[in-house]
């Protein structure tokens, strides 16, 4: 199968990792066009997957851009949507991996009769996007032959706002269990941070509102004085006032000595073992959360906000703790109960790993990705399909 994986951004988020182990199955016959330059470029070419760089500038259009920008970006789209369209004609189909690139993806395939396939990594709500670019995706995705939902929560969120679920297939990012199973020495990581008999609470996200850093600074008051937090990430996509938003947090609280901030690290396995908790804050609903799989797989306690998929990630009290999003109260009584109860914490920490280790193989993702694939792109099934 011949496929055009497109993606709007170079950088390396979520919905990009996830889409390099996809394409990694059809290195041999796909090609991922971006529309910037960044570092998931290198990361595709390092796993020697072809990959192009196709636009000249980057997309000016935001998540929560209204209708008028959408309409004044199409100008810088038409030459992008132009170059699609003839690439497209050497691939049985054209597979969106972002909001923008199934704008673009949908509009070349109606040029090339290529059909559409649209991974969804949102949550197509109004806390994630405006109403204007919530329909644009909807009715765009609307035209495509699957829509591979990343959860049920985004999939949900994508038939409330007019999706067809008739189109939709849910299917959770895979991992790959041994690279999260290594033994990794920590005390010199420890140590070279400063966190030398530390009780850690590790987050491992970009730096954005919703991603809800600023939740742990809070909590973090109300913890015992041993605790330290981590964050592990950067601002990917210009959250530049948030950041500061966070470092006047720190210091009107008098917590400078009890957080860290370490930018974006690919190092983030022996990072995630060194912590003795992982939290994730997410203070609107969240699509997936690989970070939250990720910590179960390293065998670390993980605390999570309950919404969105973490729910569907999470069993309270089994695999894990969900605590109710922004409340920092509760975010940090679950780690006290963390750091107080440390043999019942590593034993539900074990049984997550297992559950993890068993439910989110790269092998099956990819698996069922290719036969729904098959199933909507076979001219045969289509056709059945259609009448
Ligand atoms: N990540 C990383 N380095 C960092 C912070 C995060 O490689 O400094 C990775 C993290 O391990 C995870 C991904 O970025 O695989 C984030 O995915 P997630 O679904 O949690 O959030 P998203 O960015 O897609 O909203």
């Amino acid at each position: 199968m011949k496929l055009l994986f497109l993606d709007q951004t170079g950088k390396s988020g979520g919905a990009e990792l996830c889409l390099l182990d996809i394409a990694t199955a059809y290195q041999n016959s796909c090609l991922v066009g971006l529309f910037e330059d960044g570092d998931f470029r290198q990361r595709l070419e390092q796993r020697k997957i072809p990959v192009q760089v196709l636009a000249e500038k980057a997309i000016a259009v935001r998540k929560s851009s209204g209708a008028i920008a959408g309409l004044l970006s199409l100008g810088q789209l038409l030459p992008l949507i132009h170059r699609v369209a003839g690439l497209s004609r050497e691939y049985d189909a054209i597979y969106g991996n972002t909001q923008k690139a199934l704008v673009v993806g949908a509009i070349a395939s109606t040029l090339s009769r290529r059909p559409l396939i649209y991974h969804l990594h949102d949550i197509l709500s109004p806390a994630h996007f405006s109403r204007a670019n919530r329909r644009i995706a909807v009715w765009m995705a609307n035209q495509a032959r699957l829509v591979i939902a990343n959860s049920k929560a985004s999939r949900a969120a994508f038939i409330e706002a007019g999706g067809n679920p008739a189109l939709v297939e849910v299917v959770y990012n895979g991992f790959e269990p041994e690279a999260y199973a290594v033994e990794v020495e920590t005390n010199e990581l420890r140590s070279s941070l400063g966190l030398t008999g530390r009780f850690i609470v590790g987050h491992f996200s970009r730096l954005s509102p919703w991603k809800g850093q600023h939740v742990l600074i809070e909590a973090l008051q109300y913890c015992d004085e041993t605790v330290s937090a981590v964050f592990v990430g950067d601002a990917l996509f210009g959250e530049q006032a948030y950041v500061q938003q966070l470092q006047q947090q720190v210091q009107q609280l008098g917590l400078r000595d009890r957080v860290k901030f370490l930018g974006f690290r690919e190092d983030v396995i022996p990072l995630m073992k060194l912590c003795d908790v992982v939290a994730h804050t997410s203070i609107a609903a969240e699509p997936f959360g690989r970070v939250i799989v990720e910590s179960m797989l390293c065998g670390r306690p993980t605390i999570a906000a309950a919404s969105g998929a973490a729910v569907e990630l999470i069993d309270p009290g089994v695999t894990g703790w969900l605590t109710q999003s922004g409340d920092a109260k509760a975010l940090a009584g679950a780690i006290e109960s963390c750091r107080k109860f440390p043999t019942e914490a590593a034993q539900i920490a074990a049984f997550a790993q297992q559950q993890a280790c068993q439910n989110f193989q790269l092998t099956q993702t990819n698996a069922q990705i290719h036969q729904h694939l098959q199933n909507r792109l076979s001219p045969v099934n289509y056709v059945e399909k259609a009448n």
